[in-house]
């Protein structure tokens, strides 16, 4: 590709509402562009980037015995009322509705279509293992849209689904995959981690993330030298020392705590420690007020609640939502006498003795409260998140924790979608057995940005060589100089002939401008075409993780550059 025929709009400055190094860079280096919130285009670079990925993943799957299909993204509400999703969805579903009122949503995943596709079609035992893909676009309205490419609208999944005969089957699937996945992360450059995560609401299900480690991620992983690693969402924390007896339970009083609302102020005004307070939270889930209790030092984990609640949404209750049981505003709650909610509590509150909590009352706190005595719950359950205190759950070693971006998951699906939409085969004995199903997705956008994420500097993109959009730019310093032009032609011609992708800087611009926008765009290669090039037959080769040039004989540049390349 020529520079001067290319759509490549760099830009000086990093645009105002860029939330992220990779949503800055993927701007200004002129890959993408936004359409509107959550909508991007991706522009002639990008599209470069995303089908080198979606090549990896499609060898991928491919040697993993993976069929490549396409299915509509435009589904019929029908199949999703069946599995009960069509509602269980929620407000991230994309609905439309045709020209006849019939509902349809724009699909944000495709188990729905794949099992009824694989029910019409598939009726044998010898029909059997199946592992269909497609690469699709696939629409979620997100509630908050952000980190460009990381959190959008539309975005481009792989989705494979697996249908097996048995839990044997669907368990080497599962482990297929997860080799795969290392395989398109490992190839993609990624320093990444698959993590132990949530089976979600179906219970036990088992389920990996393949986690991208980023500062800027929304998850937290934890991880430990023996092996364990788990999004902290599913670690268990240690069950607390139980309470010694020593001390004596005090009679209850009511203390007044004049603008005290906060645990830290709490704690400072009645001079205790944040362990001897409790934090009461209140939680809309769907249509139902929870409270849940943890120490005042410790943080509640939202997965772990819904675990011992069930329901579709948990969400922190809004403080009008939660005056309505309680007098005291958002600065004073605590469990005592609280009616008409379940309560919910951390181990270690039933542990505790003499504890401070609010007492419903604007500026007022209750000390000496005792769960048991002063206040009754439905459970005591692991309810917090574990921190960098807490043992690894499976060697009790210490741990640690780092924070990613969640790029693939990996999910035994069971039998959910099969009962549900039917998908049944007939047996070697013609006994009809319902099949077994993973599903297995991996963000071929969001990896695309999870890759700036980890490699950049301050002058732009380091493209892993898998994955760049062009391997080399060659710069003729002069585009004016005929020679030079003459050299860089023939380098430009020579490289792609040995299958090196290759992009001409032939545009009438000063070297300067040529060299920040080859940063700043992230070529593995720059080789720079001057004065000397024609005199002493050299040029300079520079990596774009290196900061120093190399003077390299043309003779030898082309075979140089190959070997970098494609080792
Ligand atoms: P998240 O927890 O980040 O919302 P998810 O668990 O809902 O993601 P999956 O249903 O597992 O996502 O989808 C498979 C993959 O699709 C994810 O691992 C992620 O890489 C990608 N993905 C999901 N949501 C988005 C989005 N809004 N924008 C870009 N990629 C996404
Ligand atoms: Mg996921």
């Amino acid at each position: 590709m020529r520079m001067s025929n290319a759509l490549i709009p760099t830009l000086r400055d990093n645009p105002a509402d860029a939330d992220t190094v990779s949503a800055q860079l993927l701007l200004r280096a002129g890959f993408i562009r936004k359409s509107a919130a959550g909508l991007y285009h991706y522009l002639p670079l990008g599209k470069r980037v995303l089908s080198k990925i979606e090549t990896i993943v499609r060898e991928e799957m491919d040697a993993f015995g993976g069929q490549e299909l396409l299915m509509p993204i435009v589904q019929s509400a029908d199949l999703w009322l069946q599995t009960g999703r069509w509602h269980a969805y929620g407000p991230e579903m994309f609905k439309v509705t045709d020209r006849h009122d019939r509902q349809f949503c724009l699909g944000p995943t495709h188990e729905e279509l794949i099992t009824d596709l694989v029910h019409s079609e598939v009726t044998s035992y010898r029909q059997l293992p199946l592992r269909l893909y497609q690469i699709q676009n696939k629409y979620r309205d997100e509630k908050r849209p952000r980190f460009g490419l990381i959190r959008s609208r539309e975005f481009i999944m792989k989705d494979l689904y697996s249908f097996d005969r048995d839990p044997e089957g669907l368990d080497k699937a599962y482990w297929d995959m997860y080799q795969a996945y290392t395989n398109v992360f490992n190839r993609c450059g990624l320093k990444f981690r698959p993590i132990e995560a949530d089976g979600g609401a179906i219970g036990d299900s088992q389920t990996h993330e393949f986690t991208a480690l980023a500062e800027i991620g929304e998850n937290t992983v934890v991880f430990c030298d023996c092996g364990y690693a788990a999004n902290i969402e599913i670690a268990p924390c240690p069950a607390p020392q139980p309470k010694s007896g020593n001390e004596a339970e005090l009679a209850m009083e009511k203390v007044y705590t004049p603008d005290a609302k906060t645990i830290e102020a709490v704690s400072a005004f009645l001079n205790v420690s944040a362990t001897k307070t409790i934090k009461t939270l209140f939680f809309q889930a769907d249509e139902e007020l929870i409270c849940v209790l943890v120490r005042g030092d410790r943080e509640v984990n939202d997965v772990k609640v819904q675990r011992v609640h069930p329901c579709l949404a948990l969400e922190m209750a809004e403080e009008d939502a939660v005056a309505k049981v309680v007098n005291g505003g958002f600065g004073s709650l605590g469990p005592v006498g609280l009616a008409n909610v379940k309560i919910y509590a951390d181990l270690e509150v039933e542990q505790m003795t003499n504890l401070v909590c609010g007492a419903n009352e604007e500026a007022y706190h209750f000390i000496n409260v005792n769960p048991g005595r002063d206040f009754q719950v439905e459970g005591y359950y692991d309810l917090r998140m574990m921190t960098e205190e807490d043992p690894c759950p499976k060697c009790g070693q210490k741990t640690d924790s780092a924070r990613g971006i969640e790029v693939g998951q990996v999910f035994k699906l069971g039998t959910k979608y099969s009962e549900a939409l039917g998908a049944k085969y007939l047996d070697e004995n013609g006994k009809e057995q319902v099949m077994h199903m993973g599903c297995y997705g991996i963000g071929v956008s969001r990896t695309m940005a999870a890759a700036v994420e980890q490699y950049n500097d301050e002058n732009g993109i380091i493209w892993p060589k898998s994955i760049a959009p062009y391997h080399v730019v060659v710069v003729p310093i002069s585009a004016k100089d005929e020679t030079q032009m003459a050299i860089a032609e023939q380098l430009y011609a020579d490289l792609q002939k040995r299958g090196v992708e290759v992009m001409l800087d032939d545009r009438n611009e000063r070297p300067g401008v040529k060299f920040k926008d080859a940063d700043l765009i992230g070529y593995p290669v720059r080789i720079t075409v001057g004065k000397k090039s024609a005199e002493e037959g050299t040029v300079e080769y520079k990596l774009r993780t290196e900061a120093e040039n190399e003077v390299v004989a043309l003779s030898e540049v082309v075979e140089k550059t190959v070997a970098y390349i494609f080792s």
